[in-house]
């Protein structure tokens, strides 16, 4: 007895036990006519994440079959559901012919649709590149290998294992593989996964084998070594690559012919930036995860989703090499100036997204409408190329010169699709007139179909004397005679009947009948003829893959060059300078994105030098530290990514890195206090930078007790000063750091104020040098309201407080040598006070259970017992 007639199962669900088994971890749509169905835990966990109606219908093996359903032709909606919750679906079609079919008709798995491997148009956000990466690690080296599909570009870096985080933030994938096992390293791969909500799926050890990966990717390349690519001597990051082709090919079902070149990324490319200074700049998404107001989103006025991804790529990685960011701000400046920049932007917008198509071209799921529209836009390259012929910037020369494709693709396209095709293929409609001579000739047979028919009516009305007869068509009977009931006696012989109606009956002819079978069997021809010469179409196309992929990296950057040039018209943005010389020098800069959302925004210089290596930062709540100390960073970023600055003149010596340590932001998923992310964050900084790095320190210390907070700050501003010797801005509330630029020639005070006018206070927003005014915060909160007898007691607090740190003597001095030691053991020691037995009172109180009214009244009560 065979398997099949020992199972207990229909038929039916053998078949689609046997294909669930292959997808065990992804979603099973399988195709019943119009539908595609799901069953059992599928159907369960479908009709929860889509909303869609479970149902059961009747039985295998004795147990009903849970069921849910959606529609084939809207099927790209639930897709593109699923795919945002992370999950994975195998689609299986019907591949065999039903009326053929003994049993259930044959079906497979064409393809499968996870996360990281979308192309499809439909399901893919057409902003941002959707990235798939793998990790592979052998001892301490991290390997990377990441993959935009929908572009074609594949890359590998090899980096320590630590910056495993940073390298996820950098890249933002939407689905991660890892090998299966991977030690300790499980658990915070793991970790990551389930913290960013980014699916995570395992790959069996054998995949990341070496020697494996170097056949397998030449395979790929068509080339005899990596060595090409600079890849040659990589090891462990080749596993990752290897791993990842893998799974791609195995979800497309088809070749990944558009994956031609492997990109090395080393370390020192960019401005590297930790996920923490990403996140805090609020480079493309706010602190709040939202898409705006961002960096990103005030830049963004690019024309083709090409240039808004490679915006989006280009934020996220500021380049180090400055010839090539020199020949950015060049062709941005000429563009500017010859106002070029608009009428490449008017032209641009009519594009379309060439990239995504050419790799659909190459994956063979290009559609009709994705080939006239990549006809129409090589056919306005040469309007393209004529606006930016003239320009002396060697980088527009040379876009220029990568605009120019050998072949004619236009001309082919233009031949070979109807000027507007039909959206699918299934309709015809597609292939235009006169590019093959047996497809016109069917089509002819349709079209001539009319004079034929028209013809014959005239014939039969003669034949018959009915002049009421018709010759028609409809789909479900085909051509029929029609004849009113009440001259139907009046039919010749020939005539047989097909379809009785109320009022008239319909006929069909032996002339008909010869005539209805060559023009539906025509119709099939040309649709299958159609079929035909598309598939052979994208094949030829194929071959233009590479020169395509230069068309649409070309674009791109004149995309993005060109949205630089608008941004530096739109926004009296200028072109910074790199300077050799250690310092950041700004001449009224401003925080572009801040500055978008005030009235007035009030500019301010920065001076960082080797003499003035350190600013330190003091003023009001509200005076602006944050904004002042983002802006330089920002203008450091943008001038790395090849923008013109928010600033009237920008002068920037060698950068490596930025740092942020800004903001008090709990990782409470991530199961860290403020405090902890605080110090985890400053750490970070204190090992990793260097003299070229630049470092945003904004009131560090404030997540613990005053004492621990100010020793802790004092030593942080020290090491940096000292140690790492980075350009530092450092804005902190504790005034006692102002001390830091008596002891240190490199660290200078500069400080934001603020006035009363009139019933409120104005913050001036602008830096000024030396310390702010000590007494800053009481006139804030006088300005602010609180009541004056409050005012007046906390007067009498500081002076109290004041004599009692000078009574202490050398101790207040932190960065004296012995005064540094005293305040940490200060710190870690304070010595016991007498209490004032309003002290325990306090002690009982929850300032955070207490209402503002609550607190206000406790105050004065205190207050009272305290005059008493
Ligand atoms: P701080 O860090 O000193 O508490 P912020 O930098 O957060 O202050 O600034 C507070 C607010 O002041 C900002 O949200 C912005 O609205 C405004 N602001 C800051 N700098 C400027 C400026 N240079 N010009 C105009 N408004 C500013």
């Amino acid at each position: 007895m065979s398997d099949a007639a020992a199972s207990p199962h229909t038929p039916m669900m053998q078949q689609y036990l046997r294909l669930k088994a292959d997808h065990a971890d992804k979603l099973l749509f399988y195709r019943m006519g119009d539908f595609y169905e799901l069953f059992y835990d599928d159907a369960e966990r479908a009709a929860k994440l889509l909303d869609i109606t479970l149902t059961s219908r009747g039985a295998s093996a004795g147990v009903p079959i849970k069921m849910a359903g959606v529609p084939y032709h809207a099927v790209e909606q639930y897709l593109a559901k699923l795919v945002k919750l992370g999950v994975s679906v195998a689609i299986c079609e019907q591949i065999g012919d039903p009326a053929t079919a003994k049993g259930p008709v044959e079906r497979k798995v064409m393809r499968v649709v996870t996360p990281g491997t979308l192309t499809d148009a439909a399901l893919l956000d057409d902003k941002r590149d959707n990235i798939l990466l793998c990790i592979n690690r052998v001892r301490d080296t991290l390997g990377v290998a990441w993959l935009s599909l929908a572009s074609g570009r594949f890359a590998v870096s090899e980096t320590a294992w630590s910056n495993l985080e940073g390298e996820l933030e950098r890249l933002r994938p939407a689905e991660i593989l890892a090998p299966e096992s991977m030690d300790n390293a499980q658990s915070k791969i793991t970790e990551i996964s389930e913290r960013s909500k980014v699916p995570l799926r395992r790959v069996p050890p054998w995949q990341f084998d070496i020697d494996a990966a170097r056949r397998n990717l030449c395979a790929q390349f068509g080339t005899h070594d990596l060595s090409g690519f600079g890849a040659e001597q990589m090891t462990v990051a080749l596993g990752a690559a290897n791993a990842l082709l893998d799974y791609v090919k195995s979800t497309q079902g088809a070749a990944v012919a558009h994956l031609l070149a492997l990109t090395v990324e080393q370390s020192g490319e960019w401005v590297r930036m930790d996920p923490a200074t990403r996140r805090n700049l609020e480079l493309t998404e706010t602190l709040r995860g939202e898409p705006a107001p961002t960096l990103l989103s005030l830049l963004d006025h690019c024309a083709t989703s090409m240039g808004s991804r490679l915006l989006r790529h280009a934020i996220h990685h500021p380049l180090t090499d400055r010839t090539v960011l020199r020949a950015r701000h060049g062709a941005v400046g000429e563009l500017l100036q010859t106002r070029h920049h608009e009428k490449l932007h008017s032209l641009l917008r009519t594009f379309v997204d060439v990239e995504r198509i050419t790799s659909r071209i190459a994956l063979k799921t290009a559609r009709p409408r994705d080939l006239s529209g990549l006809r129409d836009t090589l056919s306005q390259l040469p309007a393209a190329q004529a606006i930016i012929s003239g320009c002396a910037s060697a980088r527009l020369a040379a876009i220029n010169g990568a605009l120019t494709l050998r072949v004619d693709v236009a001309a082919t396209l233009a031949a070979a699709i109807q000027p507007e095709p039909s959206s699918v293929l299934r309709e015809g409609g597609v292939i235009a007139d006169g590019f093959d001579a047996e497809l016109d000739e069917l089509r002819a047979i349709q079209t001539n179909c009319g004079e034929f028919l028209l013809a014959l009516e005239t014939r039969e009305k003669a034949r018959t004397g009915i002049s009421t007869l018709k010759v028609e068509y409809n789909r479900v009977h085909g051509f029929y005679i029609e004849v009113s009931r009440a001259q139907s006696d009046n039919v010749p012989d020939d005539y047989r009947r097909r379809q009785t109606l109320k009022n008239a009956e319909r006929y069909i002819t032996p002339e008909l009948k010869t005539f209805e079978d060559k023009a539906l069997s025509a119709q099939d021809r040309a649709l299958a003829r159609e079929k035909l010469l598309y598939e052979k179409l994208l094949n030829d196309l194929a071959l233009h893959v590479p020169a395509l992929q230069l068309v649409s990296s070309a674009l791109a950057e004149l995309d993005l060059l060109a949205t630089f040039a608008e941004r530096a018209a739109a926004l009296d943005w200028n072109a910074p300078e790199f300077g050799d010389d250690h310092g950041i020098d700004i001449d009224a800069g401003r925080h572009p994105v801040v500055q978008a959302q005030v009235d007035q925004y009030i500019p301010n210089d920065a001076r960082i030098s080797p003499a003035r290596q350190m600013l330190l930062i003091t003023g009001p709540n509200m005076g602006g530290k944050s904004t002042y100390m983002r802006q330089v960073a920002i203008i450091v970023l943008l001038a790395h990514c090849g923008s013109f600055v928010p600033a009237a003149r920008a002068r920037i010596g060698p950068v490596d890195q930025i740092f942020t340590r800004i903001g008090a932001a709990d990782d409470l998923a991530g199961g860290r206090s403020t405090f902890m992310v605080e110090m985890t964050e400053a750490a970070y900084i204190l090992h990793h930078a260097t003299p070229k790095s630049l470092v945003l320190m904004d009131e560090i210390g404030r997540g613990t007790s005053t004492y621990d907070g100010l020793a802790l700050a004092g030593a942080i501003a020290r090491h940096l000063v000292e140690k790492n010797r980075c350009y530092t801005l450092f804005a902190t509330h504790y005034f006692e750091l102002t001390a830091l630029a008596v002891r240190f020639r490199e660290v200078a005070n500069v400080h934001f104020d603020a006035v009363e006018h009139k019933d409120h206070i104005v913050f001036l927003h602008s830096v000024e040098e030396g310390p702010a005014n000590q007494s800053y915060g009481l006139q804030v909160a006088q300005l602010a309201g609180v009541p004056s007898s409050v005012i007046r007691a906390a007067r009498r607090n500081l002076l109290a407080l004041e004599e009692k740190a000078s009574a202490a003597g050398p101790q207040r001095d932190l960065f004296s040598a012995a005064g540094h030691a005293a305040a940490a053991s200060a710190a870690a020691e304070p010595e016991t006070p007498v209490e004032h037995p309003i002290v325990g009172e306090l002690r009982a109180v929850d300032p955070d259970a207490l209402t503002p009214r609550g607190a206000l009244e406790l105050l004065y009560q205190l207050h009272q017992r305290l005059d008493k």
